[in-house]
Parts: C-alpha cells; structure tokens; sequence
C-alpha cells in the first residue's frame, strides 16, 4: 500500500534551528520538507551578530546547554559541514565603571563553575590588547568561543539530498490527529506524520498560548579593512548584562565587535521591545557607534555601509521552548531562542531529531532539556483556572 503521507517530517521555518533539526532528521534517513514563508534565513538567522558564545548565556541550563552545542558546532565545524560557517577565535569582554566591572566577576565565576570549553586566559587592562580606547577600564581574554553567519550555517545544513525545500509558503493553519499532521498553506494541503515548529517570533501567531513577544535588534556593518585589525569579538559587559540580567539594566550601550573574515567589522546590537524588522534608526545605530569606538578606536575610521534590524523570539520566562506537548506527540516546538539560537542550533537540532525519532535524550543534558518544556505552560494555565 502506497504512503498517504507526503512526508515523514515537515519543519515549519527555514531558519537556524528548523534548519539544523532538518538535517539532523535527514541523516537519520527520514524524508523531510522544509516550509518557509520568505526563504532559508529570511527571519533573525539572517540579522543576528552570530556569536557562538557561552559568556553571554544567563547560569543554568542556558549556559550548559550551550557550552555542550559550542562543543558541538565545533565538532560539525571540524567534519566539514560547518567548515565554512563557523570559525573558533578568542573573545574580549570589556568594561568601565563599578557594574561592569562586577559583571566581569560574575562572568568568570560562571565559567569557573561551567568548566566547560570557554576559559578565561586573561584578566587585564586595555594595555593586553593594542589598538583599545578608554571605554576599556578592564578586560577578560577568553578561549573556546567562536562566530557563525547564520546564513551560512543555514545554507550547509540545507544542502542535503532527503531535504524538500518549499518556499515560499506560509502555513495558515496546522491540525494534527492520530494518525498525523495537515499542514494548510492556503493553496493547497500537506500531510505529515510529525511536524517541528521552529517559527521564531511568527509561532505566537499559529500558537498563541505560547508567551512569545518580539525583542527586535539593530545592528551595522562596515567597509574592508585588514583582515587582522582585531584578534577576536570585543563586547561590553553590558552586553552580558542585557542579556543575562544579573546585574540589573546599565546606562551603557551594550555593544559587540566581531571581526568578520571580510576584513569588515559587524557591530550589534541593541534591544528594543516591537516587532518590526524594518525599524533601524540613526539614534540607536550612533549610540552603538560611540561606544564601540570608544573602546576600538580604528572602528571610527571605518565607513557603515549597511545597518539592518531582526526581531527574536523572547519567551516570557527567558528560556527557549523544545518539546512535544503532552498529549499532541505529533507537534514538537523547537522555538523562543531569544539571543542564543545560533550558538544553541546545533544541539537543539541534535536533540530535537531524536525526539521526533523517539528516542530518549542525551543522558547528560536530559535534565536542562526538561526544563525547556512546552508544558511549563500549560501547568500554570491548568493552576490559574483551578
Ligand atoms: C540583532 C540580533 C542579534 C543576535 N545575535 C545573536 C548572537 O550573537 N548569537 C546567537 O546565538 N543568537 C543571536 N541572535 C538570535 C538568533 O538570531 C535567533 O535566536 C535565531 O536566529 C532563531 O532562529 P530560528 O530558526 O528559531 O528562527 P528564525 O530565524 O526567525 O526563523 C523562523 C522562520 O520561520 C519563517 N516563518 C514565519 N512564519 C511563517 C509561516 N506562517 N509559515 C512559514 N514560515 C514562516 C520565517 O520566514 C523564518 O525564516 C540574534 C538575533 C538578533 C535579531
């Protein structure tokens, strides 16, 4: 008898993480459509600061969890399969003033406590690097960390033979049963046997009982320059402030340096509470600007020649979702990464494939992955109504 199905898998968003889980599923043999609205990486892959970074994730289960998937997307690097996305480089962390300086404390404790690939090998002044300015009171030198376009990552985990790419195709409706999933794109309808939904900030709009809202960021890139100026990414420890919140919110912009391969510098990025990607502005992009040549001077000889915006996908307890929900076995979210979905899109992917496979997950991270949970949701609405 002939298979009613048109796929075993069908993953919604051809972004970083749809696109990882996809070729996880892909190379355990299953038949797999990728379904984009736009295109690969047309959401907040293609518009992040790609930092594959370990330093800026809040302790917990963030932070291991992406200690293990920068391992990871170190060992798919050294493969082959992400040889052109990412590459290892050392991380500076700077800062001036009382907060900033006491969140370079913290950040070493947590790496202390992680004891994971990313090792603090300096502790210093600006005088440890040349070429720094006066926004640089302070600064900790990392090893293990590293960047990763998520286009890039995005195009080598698509080209894959089992993978069916349709785009563009928005999915307007999803309803799943026993004995599969139909996926309505409007014009027409697919079946499946599971579907992964990794949607970004869009999955509140088919799922609205997921609490999900847009964090939108802006960032700019600059002219060619020597390859070398900058050794490694220069962040203020404000960003890890923002985005960890340990220490309370900062007056100092948060910003980050990362030396492409270009030879051109990408500076990111800021927070803002909306939705609209479009929404750059020269207040915001200036203010990223000062502070980055404050601490990197060269910076200020530079030209912007592109300045760009992407919105994530903040879920309202700060961590990601990743699972089934309990009852519906034939749905599983892969979605909410806020800022941390390059650096964690190789072990979500990793994971959420054998989840869809059936198979339990890795030992060590099964505790962390637990709390990621679609159902910590539903518990607190089954609480509210009782
Ligand atoms: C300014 C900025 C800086 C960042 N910096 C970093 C960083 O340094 N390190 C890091 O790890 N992360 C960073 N991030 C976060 C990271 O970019 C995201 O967490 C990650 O890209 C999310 O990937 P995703 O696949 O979940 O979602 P997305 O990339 O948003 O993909 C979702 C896809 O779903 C598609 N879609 C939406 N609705 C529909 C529909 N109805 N039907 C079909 N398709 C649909 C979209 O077209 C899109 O392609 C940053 C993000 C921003 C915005």
């Amino acid at each position: 008898m002939s298979n009613p199905l048109h796929h075993d898998v069908a993953i919604a968003g051809a972004g970083i993480v749809g696109a990882s889980v996809a070729w996880h599923l892909a190379k355990a043999g299953l038949r797999v459509a990728v379904i984009d609205a736009e295109g690969p990486a047309a959401a907040a892959s293609g518009a992040s600061d790609g930092a594959v970074s370990v330093a800026s994730k809040k302790p917990g289960p963030l932070a291991r969890l992406a200690s293990a998937s920068l391992l990871y997307t170190r060992d798919l690097a050294a493969q082959g399969l992400l040889a052109e996305a990412f590459h290892a480089r050392p991380s500076f962390v700077f800062g001036r003033g009382t907060a900033e300086l006491a969140a370079l404390d913290t950040l070493i404790d947590k790496l202390r406590q992680i004891a994971g690939p990313v090792r603090v090998t300096g502790d210093g002044t600006a005088a440890a690097l040349p070429g720094l300015g006066p926004e640089v009171e302070r600064l900790v030198t990392m090893t293990g960390e590293g960047h990763m376009p998520g286009h890039k990552a995005v195009r080598a985990y698509l080209d894959h033979p089992a993978i069916t790419p349709i785009w563009p195709a928005k999915i307007v409706e999803i309803g799943s049963d026993d004995a599969g999933v139909t996926i309505d794109l409007g014009n027409r309808r697919l079946r499946v046997g599971q579907l992964v939904v990794a949607l970004g900030v869009s999955t509140s709009t088919l799922f609205p009982f997921l609490p999900i809202s847009p964090r939108a960021g802006q960032l700019f890139v600059t002219d060619r320059g020597p390859v070398d100026a900058l050794p490694g990414s220069l962040t203020a420890a404000a960003y890890l402030v923002a985005k960890t919140e340990t220490c309370g919110n900062l007056d100092l912009p948060p910003v980050v340096i990362d030396p492409l391969r270009t030879g051109q510098f990408l500076v990111g990025s800021s927070r803002e509470n909306h939705a609209d990607p479009h929404r750059v502005d020269f207040a915001t992009l200036c203010q990223l600007m000062r502070r980055a040549a404050g601490a990197f001077p060269a910076l200020s000889e530079r030209r912007v020649i592109r300045a760009f915006a992407g919105v994530r996908a903040a879920v309202s307890d700060n961590l990601p979702i990743v699972g089934c929900r309990s009852g519906d076995p034939r749905i599983t979210f892969a979605t909410g990464f806020e800022g941390d979905g390059i650096c964690l899109s190789a072990l979500v992917g990793h994971e959420v494939a054998r989840m869809v496979r059936g198979l339990a997950p890795t030992e060590a991270l099964a505790a962390d992955l637990a709390m990621l949970s679609p159902d910590r949701f539903f518990s607190i609405a089954r609480e509210v109504r009782a």
